[in-house]
């Protein structure tokens, strides 16, 4: 068999830990065996970044604003522990919020579903995906206790000098006082990536906040989704018989709960945190989220929702056997490697991606799993494989299926 060509290359960005192990396996077993791979390669493992400054995030970022799509692996985020771990010379930032300041994205959750798992609410029969806004709000606050009585303001001074005051409260005792701000920038990039994911993956778009309450904060958010949709994706989303709904924060969570899923769910900075853990739960299990990072210009970067399962690797560092799941890993190229196939046209690259995706499927609603989807799935003798064995049983699928 002839492998798969390709013209454009993905960037790669390779990552740590567990997640580090699986990306090779998977590669070796599920990609290289059939598609002539062209990628630009970046190691975005702890080492690399701390000997290159962490320059190597930066460049593997502006690479695919070059190229246009990337698939990332799960990357340690230092914290002290790390510093002494991997004798770090500075407290590297977290990579992704790095690469997502430089392409300007909003994260796109979603799950992956198969038969056997089922969600704990039994009507969501399709993926809802959430999407969050990164930029701002109670993330980026300013905070007083107030030690006593006095009166609080929120002040702005503008270039010129000239000032607008609001009274916030005439305390007459202790109490608590937070500012937080957004920009239009960010609100205008976090609408036009939602517009065009939903566009880019024909489904409706929901958007919720409590802009009841707060009449300009909040109904900022509202107004300029309302904007760019009516200036920009009106033609494009009645042309797909898809749809922008707008509604209120709690609203929206009522008619979630009882949806069927398939939406995407655009959410503020606060509730997307708070939305996508329950979402996430609901639907069985963080080794089953994928996640994609768009930019408003429509770039793409592909991962797993989930970390780089540091228990498990230092179970393989000594010698143990692991069974970490690695679908989540897996979709990430297969999202990447379609992407990337839909905008070089190069069908059998998409389709490739398709097949493995269904691949993976099928072996986990045939009983071949690993030890975390065994203990939620409903199937009743689940064979539970090893990391590797498991990637090797879904290229067995694979190769039945063609
Ligand atoms: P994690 O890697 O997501 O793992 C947390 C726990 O979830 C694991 O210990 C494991 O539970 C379970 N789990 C997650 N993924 C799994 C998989 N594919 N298969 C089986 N079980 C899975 O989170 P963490 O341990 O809190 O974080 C580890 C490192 O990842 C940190 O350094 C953090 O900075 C980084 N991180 C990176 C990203 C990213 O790059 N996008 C995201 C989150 C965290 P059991 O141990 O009970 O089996
Ligand atoms: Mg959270």
């Amino acid at each position: 068999m002839d492998k798969i060509k390709m013209t454009t290359p993905l960037v790669e960005m390779d990552g740590d830990e567990m997640t580090r192990i699986l990306w090779k396996m998977i590669k070796e077993e599920l990609i290289l065996p059939y598609v002539d791979l062209k990628t630009e390669y970046y190691d975005l493992g702890l080492e690399h970044r701390n000997e290159t400054d962490d320059q190597v995030t930066v460049d593997s970022a502006n690479a695919t604003l070059k190229y246009g799509v990337a698939v990332k692996c799960a990357t340690i985020t230092p914290n002290a522990a790390r510093m002494t771990e991997y004798h770090l010379k500075e407290m590297w930032k977290s990579p992704n919020g790095t690469i997502r300041a430089i392409l300007d994205g909003t994260v796109f959750r979603a799950p992956i579903l198969v038969k056997g798992i089922v969600p704990y609410v039994k009507n969501w029969t399709r993926p809802i995906t959430i999407a969050r806004h990164a930029y701002g709000d109670v993330y980026k606050n300013t905070e007083i206790k107030v030690p006593g009585a006095g009166r609080a303001e929120l002040v702005f001074t503008a270039q010129d000098g000239t000032q607008v005051r609001e009274l916030i409260h005439e305390f007459d005792g202790a109490g608590i006082l937070q500012g937080i701000h957004n920009t239009e920038k960010s609100i205008l990039s976090f609408a036009r990536a939602c517009f065009a994911y939903a566009a880019d993956t024909r489904q409706d778009l929901w958007f919720s906040t409590k802009d009841t309450i707060s009449k300009k904060y909040d109904h900022t958010f509202k107004d300029i989704f309302q904007e760019v949709y009516d200036t920009e994706y009106k033609k494009i989303f009645e042309e797909l018989g898809i749809e922008y709904f707008y509604t209120l924060i709690d609203d929206a969570v009522a008619r979630v709960i009882r949806s069927e899923g398939g939406f995407i769910w655009a959410c503020k900075n606060y509730d997307g945190d708070v939305m996508s853990d329950m979402v996430a739960t609901a639907y069985g299990d963080l080794s089953m989220m994928t996640s994609v990072l768009v930019s408003p210009n429509g770039v793409y970067e592909y991962e797993a929702a989930h970390g780089t399962v540091q228990r498990h690797y230092y179970k393989h560092l000594k010698g143990e056997e692991t069974s970490t799941n690695s679908i989540a890993t897996i979709f990430a190229w297969t999202g990447a490697l379609r992407k990337r196939g839909e905008l070089d046209g190069n069908r059998e690259l998409a389709d490739f991606a398709d097949s493995l995706e269904r691949a993976c499927i099928r072996t986990v609603e045939e009983g071949r799993m690993t030890k975390s989807l065994s203990l939620i799935s409903t199937c009743e003798h689940p064979v539970i494989l090893n990391s590797l064995d498991f990637i090797r049983a879904i290229r067995e699928t694979f190769d039945a299926m063609r």
